[in-house]
């Protein structure tokens, strides 16, 4: 071996590179590798999720996000595309402090993160460096070799972490058997200069049809459009102005606001894919993040639950150093303690993909069914915002309360929810 460490992290997205500063303030010897050349920079929204913030601001990290990147938000307004109010969702029915959504500027949660990781362990982060090989020794995995600077490395690890996204090349070599899924429906978003008043988010579903509004800092606005997977070429033929049309039809007090969208440059395409991977824990490697178990959008979780997962398994790697046991059993209960909430998340999000993205009159009805209740039914709406912001393990709805959502039976408990001092 070239270099030997205790944890080598492919990867330094939202889940690698949180769990290589983890591992480095528990003195583990950590190396991650990133093949980027430095910190990301394109345009992507992110809303940072009750959940999010708790790890973060336990890390030290959420002080340390420029307060100026950073927009809380407390009410999501859902509508019917033509108008009608469905639904308001309220953050502050949440815990205290965390009882908002953030908000925040493209990229400025992962590059706080890569900021703090570098200066407090200088050189354990590597850009320019390109997983290619995992080293074996018979059945248990011993190390990587990596393409750092045009030179080919072999780095010896006591564990292998792929946090390298949903089309890990990690979990490849790792031959895990695991459901690639890509949904019909992908997302262009865009962050463009607030001209028109927007204190609050809005939301509207039609046929076919999501269009999300939520207010940012630094006055801009972080629009977020449904657009049928692979279809972005066709819909860049038809140039800007037509998709400025199709927003302010949809949404006309924000005209002003859409025109500022003159150039595709404004705009970034997020395909959207779930993936299952059998297990996320072998010999000598585990998987986190989207490696292990990328998510549909609509669960507003992807960058949190990598994020849950690099916190549990900072922790359970400080146990591997201090027994001195890295066997797959040992961190097994990384898998077994992770896999309820990401397994409820993601069928949360199918859910909503089925009858939020459909085009389909009854289930449009049905979901519009499902909004009105929840607006006048504080304890549903209280179980659903816990799933979205990450507070929760189990399913939001029972089959009783599916019913009663639906408005087939009234909801004696309607007003009952948990009140926080
Ligand atoms: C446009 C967009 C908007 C999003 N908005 C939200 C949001 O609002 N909220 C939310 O929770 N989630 C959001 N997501 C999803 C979220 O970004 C992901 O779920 C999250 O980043 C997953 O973290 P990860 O560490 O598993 O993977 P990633 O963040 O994808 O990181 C993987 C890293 O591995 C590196 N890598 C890959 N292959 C190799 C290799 N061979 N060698 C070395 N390095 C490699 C990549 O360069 C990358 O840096 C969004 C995603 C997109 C694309």
């Amino acid at each position: 071996m070239d270099i030997k460490k205790d944890v080598v992290v492919v990867g330094a997205g939202g889940g690698g590179a949180l769990l290589g500063l983890i591992l480095a303030r528990k003195q583990v010897n950590v190396m991650v590798l990133e093949q980027a050349s430095g910190p990301p920079t394109g345009l992507r929204g992110e809303i940072l999720q009750p959940n999010g913030q708790r790890i973060l601001d336990k890390l030290g990290l959420l002080e340390q996000i420029p307060l100026d990147a950073i927009r809380p938000v407390q009410f999501f307004h859902f509508r019917r595309v033509g108008g009608k109010r469905l639904c308001t969702v309220d953050y502050g029915m949440l815990p205290s402090p965390y009882n908002r959504a953030l908000v925040m500027w493209p990229n400025v949660v992962q590059q706080t993160v890569l900021h703090v990781f570098e200066s407090e362990a200088p050189g354990a982060l590597q850009y320019g460096a390109t997983f290619k090989r995992i080293l074996f020794d018979g059945e248990r995995v011993i190390g990587v070799e990596a393409e750092i600077e045009g030179k080919s490395i072999r780095i010896g690890a006591n564990l292998v972490v792929g946090a390298d996204g949903p089309f890990s090349m990690v979990r490849k070599e790792l031959k895990v058997s695991s459901q690639l899924h890509q949904y019909e429906e992908s997302y262009l978003v865009a962050m463009l200069d607030g001209q028109d008043e927007l204190a609050e988010s809005q939301y509207f579903v039609g046929k076919q049809t999501i269009l999300g509004i939520f207010p940012a800092a630094g006055n801009k606005v972080y629009v977020f459009y449904m657009i049928p997977s692979g279809a972005l070429s066709r819909m860049k033929e038809g140039g800007t102005q037509a998709l400025v049309n199709r927003w302010k039809a949809i949404y006309p007090e924000l005209s002003q606001t859409f025109e500022t969208l003159t150039d595709w440059k404004q705009t970034a395409y997020m395909g959207t894919g779930r993936v299952r991977a059998k297990n996320w824990v072998t010999e000598g490697a585990v998987l986190i993040g989207d490696a292990a178990h990328g998510m549909n959008p609509h669960a507003s979780q992807g960058r949190m639950q990598a994020m849950v997962d690099a916190d549990m398994l900072g922790a359970c790697i400080e146990t591997c150093m201090q027994t001195d046991d890295w066997s797959a059993s040992a961190l097994k209960n990384f898998e077994t303690r992770r896999r309820p909430q990401v397994t409820m998340l993601q069928q949360l999000a199918d859910e909503e993909v089925f009858f939020w993205n459909s085009g389909n009159p009854v289930l449009s009805y049905l979901r519009d069914r499902v909004f009105m209740t929840i607006d006048g039914n504080p304890r549903l709406q209280y179980q659903v915002l816990t799933a979205t912001a990450g507070l929760r393990e189990t399913p939001p709805f029972s089959w009783l309360d599916r019913v009663q959502a639906a408005g087939l039976l009234p909801d004696p408990r309607a007003q009952k929810v948990p009140v926080h001092s």
